[in-house]
């Protein structure tokens, strides 16, 4: 059975960590998305409405604030964030009940780790996405560490380019050395473990 956020909070009496990992075009943000419509429509006939934030990194210098992400036809606002001091000021600030982040991998993953378990002790509902690995196939510093944390770990797998099975591998296909590039299609492609050996 497929895992979702509307029953993961039936499922547990307090705070939570569901982590949504795989790599690059596997559909992390969609599910993400899916996830966060679901309680939506769930908090229109639910006694105890759930009170939704969406963090989205800031990845370059641009003055940006909010981000609509979309999946299908359905769009949710996003708060655009420089650092986990600010997602922590965010929700000081607001109280929501379900803290979703996207793209974890480009914060600080042991400093966000640090205040995602307070907040799931104190009672929150956290879902986020993240990249298992960078190009080279090495995890990111403090994805095990969030990974051994979290009560729902769900790994996604998109399509291998080179052979049509399941892909488990983001392959970089420019010859940048930097870990993280802002970056679609164009430079990375999903691969098997199999092709990935291969190249
Ligand atoms: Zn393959």
């Amino acid at each position: 059975m497929q895992i979702f956020l509307d029953g993961a909070l039936e499922m547990y009496r307090g705070g939570f960590i569901y982590v949504i990992t795989g790599s690059m075009f596997s559909g992390k943000t969609g599910k993400l998305i899916r996830n966060l419509r679901r309680v939506e429509i769930r908090n229109k006939y639910a006694e105890d409405k759930k009170k939704i934030v969406l963090f989205k990194p800031q990845k370059d210098d641009r003055h940006q604030t909010s981000e609509v992400v979309s999946h299908n036809d359905y769009k949710f606002e996003a708060v655009v964030v420089p650092d986990v001091v600010a997602i922590a000021a965010w929700v000081e600030e607001h109280q929501p009940d379900i803290i979703a982040i996207d793209e974890v991998q480009f914060f600080d993953v042991l400093e966000l780790l640090a205040l995602l378990i307070k907040l799931a002790d104190q009672g929150k509902a956290i879902i986020l996405t993240v990249l298992d690995q960078d190009f080279a196939c090495r995890p990111f510093d403090g994805v095990a560490e969030l990974f051994a944390e979290a009560e729902i770990l769900e790994k996604l797998h998109p399509i291998c380019e080179g052979c049509g099975k399941r892909a488990s591998r983001s392959f970089r296909l420019s010859d940048s050395d930097k870990v993280i590039q802002v970056g679609g299609k164009e430079a990375y492609i999903p691969l098997c473990r199999a092709c990935r050996n291969e190249h």
